[in-house]
């Protein structure tokens, strides 16, 4: 039996797509054998990598302007990837606090010069926030301005992206990437790892303007080195070739989705499902505010927490499972990405609105 599983990621993969892996799995379109036993240099593989970048290309609709990378290291990885490679001749960069996970990228740039924080959107509350532009008060000529454009833990989105002429954006985009149409020109880099809403763990995407190509401190590792990498058509060295494959798969899923906007469609009709039933009586708790809150990760509290076991029990005794929040912040946390099926979002809805009732 399938679950219906909120995991903030790795996460729910749909699954057209882990049938179709399935039955691939032990000889891929008459080659005998298997895309993991694959040479990445050989003709089925490069075919498999190639219709994969040009997907994603169409879907995100990237400029060509933009090279399309797939690297390795996720999100994490990437906190000390951009500042190696923006910092060669500028070391200092301006972060926009979010949540947890720009917390980290900030924390992390501190290695290689100097971070200076922009803006926060803390609040007695926790993060609650996404400051506008007009309250980031950038330094004088910074590397870049850093932005988690969706803070999974803390469940802050950031809709409104502005432009800021010369100085890049360099935007940690992992946990709604591919949810929604993004207007790729407005950043100088985008990366995104692949466990939530691209496909498997062992991929991170990075989109890099071309001319963030020639600003890389010495000691960046070759592998990590965005014009070496993108010179080889992110083959400088073996590429996570399996990851890229479900990768794939999930591009041409979304493609016999109807694209980004009609993702987009469904995803805001599960977000608010789940936001109306949060917001119907004091029982369940959000406090991001509402232009802010995420359509992908919906943290939520019971107002009585030590219901909290309880709550998470009758969830799993119903095939719903993953919900409880991340350890850092606590409460319950449903993420809602692309694979996971309006279904799911009404039945975690329909068990919210019954665990209330039965509370009452
Ligand atoms: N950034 C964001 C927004 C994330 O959600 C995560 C993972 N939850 C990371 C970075 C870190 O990703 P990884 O563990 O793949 O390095």
């Amino acid at each position: 039996m399938r679950v219906f599983n909120f995991s903030a990621g790795p996460a729910a993969l749909p699954e057209e797509v882990l049938r179709q892996a399935a039955d691939e799995m032990l000889d891929w379109h008459g080659s005998g054998m298997s895309v993991m036993e694959m040479s990445h240099r050989g003709a089925d593989f490069m075919s498999i990598h190639q219709e994969a970048l040009v997907d994603l290309r169409e879907l995100l609709e990237v400029p060509a302007s933009h090279h399309i990378l797939f690297l390795q290291g996720g999100g994490i990885g990437e906190n000390a990837i951009v500042p190696m490679n923006l910092f060669g001749s500028k070391p200092r960069a301006d972060f926009v606090i979010t949540g947890s996970w720009s917390q980290k990228s900030y924390k992390e740039a501190q290695k290689y010069g100097t971070a200076h924080i922009a803006a926060s959107g803390k609040t007695e509350d926790g993060f609650t926030r996404a400051p506008a532009r007009a309250e980031w008060q950038l330094s004088e000529d910074p590397a870049y301005v850093h932005l988690c454009t969706n803070e999974t833990i803390n469940g802050v989105e950031t809709f409104d992206i502005p432009d800021l002429g010369d100085i890049p954006l360099v935007a940690d985009a992992s946990s709604h990437i591919l949810s929604r149409p993004m207007d790729i020109a407005k950043y100088g880099v985008l990366y995104a790892g692949a466990q939530k809403n691209i496909g498997i763990a062992g991929v991170t995407v990075v989109i890099v303007r071309e001319d963030m190509l020639d600003r890389a401190m010495a000691i960046c590792p070759s592998a990590f080195e965005w014009k070496t990498v993108a010179e080889n058509n992110s083959m400088f060295n073996t590429p996570p070739t399996y990851a890229i494959y479900i990768s794939g798969l999930v591009f041409k899923w979304l493609k016999r989705q109807g694209g980004l906007k009609a993702m987009e469609a469904r995803n805001m009709e599960k977000a608010k499902l789940l936001y109306d039933v949060i917001d119907s009586s004091g029982f369940y708790i959000n406090k991001v505010e509402r232009h802010a809150r995420s359509r992908m990760n919906v943290p939520f509290f019971l107002a009585d927490e030590s219901r909290n076991e309880d709550f998470l029990a009758g969830a799993k005794a119903r095939g719903l499972l993953q919900l409880k929040g991340h350890k850092s912040v606590g409460g319950m946390r449903a993420s809602i990405y692309n694979a996971v099926p309006l279904e799911g979002v009404k039945a975690l809805v329909e068990y919210m609105k019954e665990f209330e009732a039965r509370c009452a």
